[in-house]
């Protein structure tokens, strides 16, 4: 079997990374990529500016491949958009890894050779099978799944499944950050309702707010499931994670200047056409005035689906792998309190199948591409032998703020406010302003 690829799924940043470690170790990896290109969901949200540093988002076997191929690192303590972290870092680390990426193949199944769920004989001995959308099998030693969460936005019903007439009215409502720029038309001059309250959220309202003062007909209402704003603005300048804390900073603000109007304890029920506009009903039967648009940003959840014949462990509740799960719950974990982690809490009963990356994290928002790097470090080494080198993880993460019970991208676990409490209208005093 040794002399099978690894087959990693998906070519972002970790999946990427995972085969720069791989190629490290004498390896064979194959990249495979359902997307037109390399770092095919990070171009989505290209108009988007992370919030760590280019040193944090560059992996150190990537990097050592990259600088043999002539790279020129960009300054370390710059911001990337999505659009420069693609161009820049993850399109020429693909070039580098030359025909180990391969795009346009996307994985649709996994199994164990000639074994379904069911059988326990051989699965120590088979090689695991590795099918690609179009017929193709590829026959792995490993397989690393990279794949994300980017294609599972959550719906915007309160209770996680899409509400009363949230797909007949998909036109009108956007699951992802909007790009306020390029879909102009869209957003200027328009009622805008935003759901959601993570580090999605807060660029969209920053975003639309600058629209709003460039088109004043442009109104924004934004829309908590929790019964107070309480942490939703993150660590401010206490952020380690000083581009994060400064978005918190620019969102609070917008809020404080009335640009946006803010409704708290609003689980949605239904979404109800009026003319050409949408209506969103809470729970508890409470009606919005109609909006042009929804901009629903309430997280990202994992797929499972194509992994049906292999014997995951997963969390119950946030379906991440279960020794990782208690690492990362958004109830306890802020990014910097999860503490290092690789092969030996990624594995699953299935031997060398390994969730990683985003997807590893499962519907926990605190993901930071540093931790994906160290991971897929961990189980190339695994994969190689090398267990030492696997068990001995080490990273320390900067402290944010955001993450620590709120909700870092998208999510918004029960928390702060509770999560029953009947919708209100805030708002927010700005400082210095009379009580
Ligand atoms: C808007 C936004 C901003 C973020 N900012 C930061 C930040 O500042 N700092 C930070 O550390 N982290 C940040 N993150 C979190 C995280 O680091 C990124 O989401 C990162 O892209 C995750 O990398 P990944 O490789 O796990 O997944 P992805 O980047 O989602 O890559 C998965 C790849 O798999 C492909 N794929 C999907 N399904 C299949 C399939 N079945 N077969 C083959 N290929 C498939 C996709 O096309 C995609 O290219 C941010 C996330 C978002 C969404």
């Amino acid at each position: 079997m040794d002399e099978l690829p690894v087959v990693v799924a998906g070519a972002g940043p970790i999946g990427l990374a995972a085969a720069a470690h791989l190629v490290e170790r004498g390896l064979r990896p194959v990249v495979l990529e359902a997307g037109p290109q390399a770092g095919a969901a990070v171009a989505q949200w290209r108009h988007v500016r992370l919030f760590s540093r280019w040193s944090e988002l560059v992996d150190p076997a990537a990097r050592r491949l990259l600088e043999q191929a002539g790279w020129r690192a960009p300054d370390p303590d710059g911001y990337p958009t999505g659009e420069q972290w693609a161009a820049e870092y993850l399109v020429p680390l693909a070039e580098a890894l030359g025909a180990h990426v391969r795009v346009n193949a996307r994985v649709v199944g996994v199994a164990r050779r000639g074994r379904d769920l069911v059988v326990d004989a051989g699965r120590d001995s088979e090689p695991l099978t590795v099918h690609v959308e179009g017929g193709e099998r590829i026959a792995a030693r490993a397989v690393i799944d990279a794949t994300g969460t980017w294609g599972g936005p959550n719906p915007l019903g309160g209770d996680g499944l899409p509400a009363t007439g949230e797909r007949e009215a998909a036109d009108r409502i956007g699951y992802r950050v909007p790009d306020v720029v390029g879909e102009q038309g869209r957003y200027a001059g328009r009622r805008i309702a935003v759901a959601g309250s993570g580090h999605s959220a807060l660029t969209a309202l920053v975003a639309l707010t600058a629209l709003a003062e460039r088109h004043p007909g442009t109104k924004i209402t934004w829309l908590l499931r929790r019964g107070a704003v309480g942490a939703v603005f993150g660590g401010g300048d206490a952020d380690q994670l000083p581009a994060r804390g400064a978005l918190g900073l620019r969102a609070r603000a917008a809020v404080q200047a009335g640009h946006v109007e803010v409704v708290t304890g609003f689980r949605t029920a239904a979404v109800e056409r009026d003319g050409e506009r949408l209506v969103l009903v809470s729970e508890d039967g409470h009606r919005l005035d109609p909006v042009d648009e929804v901009v629903a940003l309430t997280g990202f959840r994992p797929d499972h689906s194509w992994l049906s014949e292999v014997r995951l462990d997963l969390d119950p509740v946030l379906r991440a792998p279960v020794r990782l799960a208690p690492m990362v719950d958004p109830n306890a974990h802020s990014c910097g309190t999860v503490r290092p982690h690789g092969a030996e809490q990624l594995r699953h009963p299935e031997p060398g199948v390994y969730l990683v990356g985003m997807k590893s994290y499962g519907r926990a928002p605190t993901f930071l591409a540093l931790t994906g790097y160290e991971q897929v470090r961990s189980v190339a080494a695994e994969i190689a032998g090398d267990h030492e080198a696997a068990a001995e993880v080490g990273l320390t993460l900067p402290e944010t703020g955001v993450c620590g019970g709120s909700g870092a991208f998208d999510v918004e676990p029960a928390s702060p406010g509770g999560c029953c409490a009947a919708p209100r209208v805030l708002t927010l005093a700005a400082p210095g302003a009379r009580p």
